[in-house]
């Protein structure tokens, strides 16, 4: 890890939500008394992210990553933990000091689509964030908004034109401008390139990449795809059902990642790639009450009987933290 001070801490963050059941069976429950099962969507997930510095967050559909992200952002309230943002407490807060820790961190969505308000133009777009923080400026608001969008790639002429006029690609520029108006300390993506075709998703890694260096940004970088997050990341972060199960640098995640969910992501990624079928991963919901133990041991090929103990994230090199009573390096 960095030497610097983190911009990000987080520390041992867990968000759980209730599972829904039918109708009939949640009037059940109610009249037995029963209280509904929860799901932990996110279980003691801790982690940093320092200056200059892109985290990638890497799991499978249903692992938590969007939650990870909605609970920093503050969609939703973390069950239990804490965080810091730039050196200033980021939950339980409120007034000023919320909105001082929001203008730091600002988020790039998965849908270039539905992200963007299509009765607002560029300008309206990328003007929000300033408007709601207090910080348009008096003079040359034009150039200013041009320089913005020349940063990400975009003409001054695209300033008066609405999304629907812009391609998937483009409006996912007009996204990131938008998260950069504030120039924040922190930047969540959230599947960013997931919804665009492969050649677009290259550009934009790459102009995220360029940002992130020129800005000195901390980045979280979510995704499903193991290519696109070894492609920008410099550490790596796992989750599997809400739980950190293995943190290593980028390169040294297909020669050195050894949790056996980790491996079978690898193997998945692979499989993909030849266009086999997918092993199974047995991802699904797991109510809190079977989550005792390690949380790969229903399908872990290393299951043991220490396996009911959940194992601590130790770690077996450094930077290398991996949750498994028995993976070794
Ligand atoms: P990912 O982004 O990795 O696909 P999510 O964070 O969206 O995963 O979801 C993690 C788990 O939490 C899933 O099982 C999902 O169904 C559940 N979940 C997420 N948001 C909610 C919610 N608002 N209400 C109930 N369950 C939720
Ligand atoms: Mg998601």
């Amino acid at each position: 890890m960095s030497e610097q001070k983190p911009v990000l801490e987080v520390n041992n963050l867990s968000r759980s939500f209730a599972i829904e059941s039918s109708m009939l069976q949640s009037i059940t429950e109610r009249i037995r008394g029963v209280k509904p099962q929860l799901l932990k969507a996110l279980h003691d997930v801790s982690f940093s992210i320092a200056a200059g510095e892109t985290l990638g967050v890497l799991g499978e559909s249903g692992s938590g990553k969007s939650t990870l992200a909605r609970v920093l952002m503050g969609i939703y309230e973390p069950d239990s933990g804490s965080a810091m943002l730039c050196g200033r407490e980021m939950f339980d807060v409120h007034g000023a000091d919320r909105l001082a820790v929001l203008k730091n961190m600002q988020m790039v969505f998965q849908d270039p689509f539905g992200s963007l308000d299509p009765r607002m133009t560029v300008r309206q777009i990328i003007c929000e964030p300033l408007k709601i923080h207090g910080m348009m400026p008096q003079k040359n608001l034009d150039s200013f908004l041009v320089k913005a969008l020349a940063d990400v790639g975009l003409e001054a002429g695209a300033l008066d034109i609405y999304p629907s006029e812009f391609s998937g690609g483009q409006r996912q520029r007009i996204g990131i401008c938008r998260a950069l108006m504030l120039n924040p300390g922190l930047l969540i993506a959230d599947e960013a390139v997931s919804a665009l075709d492969v050649s677009v998703q290259a550009q934009i890694l790459e102009l995220l990449i360029r940002l992130r260096t020129e800005r000195n940004l901390a980045m979280l970088f979510i995704s499903h795809d193991v290519a696109v997050v070894r492609q920008i990341s410099e550490r790596i972060i796992l989750l599997y059902r809400g739980n950190l199960v293995e943190e290593l640098p980028a390169d040294h995640l297909l020669t050195h990642g050894c949790h056996p969910y980790t491996r079978h992501l690898l193997e998945a990624a692979l499989f993909l790639r030849e266009g086999a079928r997918l092993p199974e991963s047995g991802s699904g919901i797991i109510p809190m009450a079977n989550f005792e133990g390690c949380c790969y041991r229903s399908v872990c090929p290393l299951s043991q009987s220490e396996c009911f103990q959940r194992p601590p994230l130790r770690e077996i090199a450094p930077n290398h933290r991996v949750a498994c009573h028995f993976a070794r390096r």
